[in-house]
């Protein structure tokens, strides 16, 4: 029989200092005792930011600030490294890798300081240093206790395409190197500690998958080498029915699917890279979200289809950084290109557009875009409406930045009468007013439009009217039984 495979992603701040470390070798150690594993790690918490920070700061010709800041990653990194490993040959090792990759460091932002550009490629180079360092950290700790590990680097293993700042994977390429690279480890019993974050384009050349993809390392991993389950350890005990700084009766839901997974961490819900669901959605590999800092409590279990019997509504998020843009007037009314214009306009300023709503009179058009990218927006369709604006047959475009989106997700909302019912009943009799409302036709989402003051009141409000605080208390317990 085929041994039962794991990959186990460990995020920033379960790497964050030598006693998370030490945390996160003992997981694994006894994980390993059990069956093979492969072990994907973040930076260690803030380094990324302050590798991207060294390298702005040397494209503005400030080489003194990045020194400093590569400096203080050194100080971090040999903290880590004196606590963490003893075995004076190991930690020479170690020291030596460090050493070098600070260099590389310090050799990118002084060319970036010297020419004052800091250019796609060479972000990519020094924002990936940060795994690069705390994989041998984590490998060498996992030594130290007698796991026998091995740091590998994504670069030898993910094959992207050239997308620098947000590359996607190749699949088949990747397949091959995982083959080729880490099954002879796995066979050996010996736990790859693989790089999150990086690829590496066919031509050898570094890219990274964004931002917070280190999640997306750990599934592009587990469907490339066909694992059993993946398990992304992080802060949290999991998908939570809300974030609990704005509910405090938010709980842990026990099981969700990749569709109300993906919607969560579409609108804001943190604990998931919105892209990391993707490469397991043809094999169906569960994916957990479980809490280095409670190794005991379950989590969550995100699977393609989610808990069957659970109906209605699972869980609220909410963003907050976005603005609501309106191009409209009755001039706007049958105006065949209005909606293709403003679209072809957003696009082009490459604003993300978080949520469309257009009623049926056609009076006017509004959407979410995120805050950072709305007065670029706003400047582009005033541009690009100029002349009917002149003409007054578009009215206004206007910006309101002070709203928030509230998202109602669950994938079993779906045929069930009521949930928008029950939504703004609620929502009515709170008293909160409700500025724009979508509900796509996959009716896992409803999301509405409140200003910014109100969210809070909406979402409590919304969590108490779906009981969402019990039901799935309740769901664990039977879970349990
Ligand atoms: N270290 C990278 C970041 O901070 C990737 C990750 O943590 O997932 O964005
Ligand atoms: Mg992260």
């Amino acid at each position: 029989m085929k041994p039962h495979l794991q990959v186990m992603k460990f995020g920033g701040t379960s790497v964050g200092d030598a006693s998370c470390i030490a945390r996160v070798a003992e997981i694994v150690a006894q994980a390993s005792r059990v069956g093979p594993l492969v072990v994907v790690v973040s930076a260690m918490s803030g380094v990324t930011n302050r590798l991207i920070e060294a390298a702005t700061c040397s494209e503005t010709g400030d080489r003194e600030r990045a020194t400093e800041l590569l400096e203080a990653l050194r100080e971090q990194h040999f903290e880590a490294l004196k606590i963490l490993i003893q075995n004076p040959e190991t930690r020479n090792l170690i020291a030596l890798g460090i050493e070098e990759l600070l260099r590389e460091a310090h050799r990118l932002c002084q060319g970036t300081a010297l020419i004052h550009e800091l250019t796609v490629r060479t972000l990519d180079s020094v924002s990936s240093l940060g795994e690069r360092l705390s994989a041998p950290l984590v490998a060498g700790a996992l030594s130290e206790r007698g796991v026998p590990s091995e740091a590998v680097e994504a670069t030898e293993l993910i094959v992207t395409d050239s997308y620098h700042g947000a590359s996607e994977p190749l699949m088949e390429p990747t397949q091959i190197r995982c083959e080729a690279r880490l099954r002879p480890l796995l066979q050996q019993a010996i736990v790859p500690v693989v790089t999150g974050f990086i690829g590496a384009t066919a031509e050898g050349v570094l890219t990274t998958l964004g931002r917070g993809g280190s999640d997306y390392s750990a599934t592009i991993l587990g469907g490339a080498l066909g694992a059993d389950e993946v398990i992304i350890w992080t802060d949290v005990n999991g998908v939570l029915t809300a974030d609990p700084r704005l509910v405090p009766g938010a709980r842990t839901i026990p099981e969700i699917s990749y569709r109300e997974a993906a919607e969560l961490a579409h609108f804001g819900a943190k604990v998931l890279h919105p892209k990391t669901l993707r490469a397991v959605t043809q094999s169906g590999i569960p994916v957990w979200i479980r809490n280095t800092f409670e190794p005991e409590h379950p989590g969550t279990k995100i699977t393609p289809q989610g808990r069957k019997s659970s109906a209605g509504v699972k869980a609220l998020t909410a963003i907050r950084d976005v603005s609501l843009i309106a191009v409209g007037g009755p001039g706007i009314v049958g105006l065949p290109d209005v909606v293709g214009r403003t679209f072809s306009t957003t696009s082009n300023v490459r604003a993300n557009v978080l949520l469309i709503s257009q009623s049926s009179s056609q009076n006017d058009i509004c959407f979410i875009v995120f805050s950072s990218d709305a007065k670029r927006t706003v400047d582009a369709l005033r541009q690009q409406f100029a002349q009917d604006l002149m003409h007054q047959k578009v009215e206004h475009i206007t910006l309101d930045p002070n709203i928030a989106i509230v998202a109602v997700v669950g994938e079993n909302m779906r045929g069930t009468v009521g949930m928008a019912g029950r939504t703004f009943s609620v929502l009515g009799r709170e008293n909160i007013n409700i500025i724009a409302i979508a509900q796509g036709s996959s009716e896992t989402n409803i999301s509405f439009v409140v200003s910014s003051q109100d969210m809070k009141r909406a979402l409590l409000a919304v969590h108490q009217e779906f009981a969402l605080d019990t039901r799935n208390a309740q769901e664990t317990s039977s879970a349990s039984k």
